[in-house]
């Protein structure tokens, strides 16, 4: 720690001495799956009153309405919990975007429900990594930097979602407003490697459900009256499917529809999951769907009506980016801590966060691993070790925008 600032360190200690376990065994005891809309309550009461101990103001905001495409490919409403937005110092010169996800994979009648020792030092749970973990990483952080000489030049806004895990349709324009004049983010998803290596690059990612309207006939009696949803569900799905390629991946993922053998089949919803890498690639598939949709509707005179879009846009490795790292790398050097980035196949919040043209390191949170899975387990040292990370980056770029 040679590289510090007298009051550099003192910031770096406080943010790792902070209570940050205590609060990831809190924190995972609740239940807070995506769809637990109690849980969320529950988990946003209790991360609002931590953060009750910075300054500024915390909003519980009301997630945007959600609509999805049911089996019988009606539209229905998705109810989703409510988001936190806090405010501090908005006129300070540097303004960053930290945020975090209160929601997790694991539901409320999931078996995976509490925290266990897996080995001295390595604590199981859900969401114990993704990412409880790292929204006590930053907890500690800003407290540490509230403390510090350099705080008032220190203005910040964070947004804790309860929708990440299901893609954040009701919280990407919270998550945009809050991004717009920022002059970075950090975003805690857990490290992509147990070794500490961060995500650079992430693909984008867009779900599509599409709804086939035919027309039944009998299967015997009149089968050349008959226009089948199916059929032409299954024939879009080729189609999609037959456009993968370096660059995009596609993967037709269900269909819904179809009934009794003797009766042409007039509805059918195929869902697809899209990710392209690039900006040039996400334009490219939705021509692919836009053409994909025309020759099927033509081919089989039905009806379809997509839905959905690219709600994840790809994040591309960008000088700014490159440079944020610099920053990170170089904090970190400092901490005795090597860092590296890779880029991966997971899409998250700093995909949307990215897209506003604000450069984010969206893996600031703690090390662990298996996450998404009852083997998911968090390494506890690193939550003070990426607490100091964050501290000292943070630190470091408000000394750069004196
Ligand atoms: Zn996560």
């Amino acid at each position: 720690m040679e590289g510090l600032a007298p009051f550099e360190r003192d910031c770096v200690d406080q943010a790792a001495a902070a209570p940050m376990l205590a609060q990831v065994e809190a924190w995972a005891a609740i239940n807070s799956g995506s769809r637990n809309l109690d849980g969320l309550k529950q988990i946003a009461g209790e991360l609002a009153n931590a953060f009750s101990a910075l300054p500024g103001q915390i909003e519980l905001i009301d997630p945007d309405p959600v609509e999805a495409i049911g089996p019988n490919g009606k539209r229905v409403a998705v109810p989703h919990g409510q988001n936190i937005r806090l405010t501090v110092r908005p006129s300070a010169p540097l303004q960053l975007l930290l945020t975090g996800h209160m929601d997790t994979v694991f539901g409320a009648d999931h078996a995976f429900q509490s925290t266990h020792w897996l080995e001295p030092g390595v604590l199981g749970g859900p969401g114990v990594a993704d990412m409880k973990g790292g929204i006590a990483v930053m907890l500690a952080a800003l407290l540490a930097i509230e403390d510090s000489p350099l705080a008032r030049r220190i203005g910040y806004e964070v947004v804790l979602n309860a929708d990440e895990e299901v893609g954040s349709l009701g919280s990407a324009d919270l998550i945009a407003s809050a991004a717009q004049g920022k002059r970075a983010a950090l975003t805690y998803e857990p490290s992509t490697l147990p070794d500490g290596t961060f995500a650079g690059a992430r693909p984008g990612s867009g779900n599509f459900s599409f709804t086939v309207i035919g027309k039944s006939a009998h299967a015997g009696r009149n089968p050349q009256d008959g226009r089948n949803a199916l059929v032409a569900a299954a024939d879009l799905a080729l189609r999609l499917k037959a456009g993968m390629r370096d660059g995009l991946a596609v993967n037709p993922a269900k269909i819904d529809g179809g009934g009794p053998n003797n009766v042409v089949p007039d509805l059918a919803v195929l869902r697809v999951n899209l990710r392209p890498r690039s900006r040039a690639d996400q334009i490219a598939a939705q021509k692919l769907i836009d053409s994909s949709v025309a020759m099927v509707t033509a081919g089989h005179d039905v009806h379809i009506h997509a839905h959905g879009q690219f709600a994840r846009p790809p994040k591309p490795m960008t000088p700014a980016l490159e440079a944020l790292f610099g920053v990170v790398r170089s904090a970190g050097a400092d901490l005795g801590q090597t860092i590296g980035w890779q880029s991966t196949g997971g899409v998250c919040d700093g995909n949307n966060i990215a897209a506003c043209g604000v450069p984010v390191i969206d893996t600031m949170g703690a090390r662990g691993g298996s996450i998404h899975s009852m083997e998911e387990y968090l390494i506890v040292d690193s939550l003070a070790e990426r607490a100091a990370l964050s501290a000292l980056t943070i630190l470091r770029l408000a000394g750069a925008s004196a």
